[in-house]
């Protein structure tokens, strides 16, 4: 296993590697970039086939978090962390508190969350150790009712406006199609939204229970799993999976938006300019589903810094989403670059610089 030769290494500041022998802790926490800020990421727990598949992981995902927060305004960095073995059947308590000791030998540099695998629980025994944790039972996650995902599906549904109203030109949904693909926490709310604002509604989902609740409550039209992307909407709103977005659904795609929830929607760079090259205009994931990063960071800051607000300064920034993809989108059509590829540029623009000067950042200023 090599760091600096990695395919996914990119610069990355600082990974470590921690082992807790009593417990059997065996995790890697990855931090990419604190040019703004702590990095802030979840902890995702995965049985790995072997280190180097979770140490491709971690780099991956924490990049993606600097790129996040960056765009998104926020003063935080990107990490991530990950911990090897079974969730069900291998992690105690005791091994949450060893990752919460792990954490803390970091002095605040990395902040850990929720991710795939691990629950508010797991993060109160990691709070045993150390502050540089969010989504306690106190924060945001509960006041949001267990979960942060209907403050996803507020920031994807104002994104998805915006997009809306820069391809069609429509100030509202009403009337307009919308293909969901996958009805979990943040598809079934985003569903919700839309069909209050009077969107039509197409779904699918691998669970045929959500479908029927989505049919029977919003009046949804239930599509088969494979024909979500061919159906003739105006939006295509993927709310499940990543690398969907690729050769085999692109020529099928018949909207003229695609804008939803799913992080790393591109199966590869180059499917974004095929988006592109046929006119359909992208809302780039982690600009649009940034509602939950975005709750949690104001959470913490009430928490370690007793600010107050939190709450209203949240949702001031969460409807903030639409200014930002606003913006990508004129610098994409000044620049006739893809949209993804702008909001990447206006990213790196500052997290390389530790610039917090941009408008976009005025919440924090
Ligand atoms: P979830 O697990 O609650 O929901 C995912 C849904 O997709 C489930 O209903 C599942 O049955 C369905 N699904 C799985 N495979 C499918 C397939 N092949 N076709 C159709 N449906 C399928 O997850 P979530 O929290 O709603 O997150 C959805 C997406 O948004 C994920 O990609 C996640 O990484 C991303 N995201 C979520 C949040 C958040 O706050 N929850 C924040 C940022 C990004």
């Amino acid at each position: 296993m090599t760091l600096f030769t990695h395919s996914e290494f990119d610069n990355h500041e600082q990974v470590i590697h921690y082992f807790d022998k009593p417990t059997g802790l065996k995790a890697i926490i990855a931090i990419h970039n604190t040019n703004l800020g702590s990095a802030l990421g979840g902890c995702r727990m995965w049985n790995y086939a072997n280190d180097d598949e979770a140490l491709t992981d971690v780099l991956r995902l924490s990049k993606g978090m600097t790129y996040k927060a960056a765009i998104t305004g926020l003063p935080l960095g990107g990490g991530k962390s990950v911990i090897i073995g079974d969730a069900k059947t291998e992690k105690t308590p005791k091994m949450m508190q060893a990752m919460g000791r792990a954490v803390e030998k970091l002095s605040g540099r990395y902040i850990i969350a929720e991710d795939v695998n691990t629950t508010v629980d797991d993060m109160v025994n990691i709070h045993k150790y150390t502050n540089h944790v969010v989504g306690l039972p106190s924060e945001g996650t509960k006041q949001a009712g267990g979960n942060p995902s209907p403050l996803t599906a507020l920031g994807v549904f104002l994104g998805l406006k915006a997009t809306v109203k820069h391809r069609l030109g429509k100030n509202s949904i009403a009337g307009l199609r919308v293909a969901v693909q996958g009805l979990g926490n943040v598809g079934y709310n985003l569903c919700e939204r839309l069909h209050e604002e009077g969107a039509e509604l197409f779904v699918t989902d691998i669970n045929d229970s959500s479908i029927q609740k989505a049919v029977n409550n919003l009046g949804a039209t239930a599509v088969a799993l494979n024909d979500i992307y061919s159906q003739d909407v105006d939006v295509f709103a993927p709310c499940a999976l990543g690398g969907i977005i690729n050769d085999d659904t692109i020529p099928q795609i018949k909207a003229t938006v695609v804008a939803g929830a799913a992080n790393n929607q591109m199966a590869t760079s180059n499917h974004i300019g095929a988006l592109k090259s046929r006119n359909i205009l992208y809302a780039p994931d982690f600009v649009i589903n940034a509602g939950g990063l975005i709750n949690v960071y104001y959470e913490h800051e009430s928490r370690i810094n007793n600010c107050s607000n939190s709450k209203k300064s949240a949702m001031e920034h969460i409807n903030y989403i639409t200014t930002t993809i606003e913006e990508i989108f004129k610098y994409a059509d000044v620049e006739d670059i893809s949209t993804a590829l702008a909001a990447n540029k206006i990213a790196e623009s500052r997290f390389l610089t530790g610039n917090t000067e941009d408008k976009i950042l005025k919440f924090n200023s």
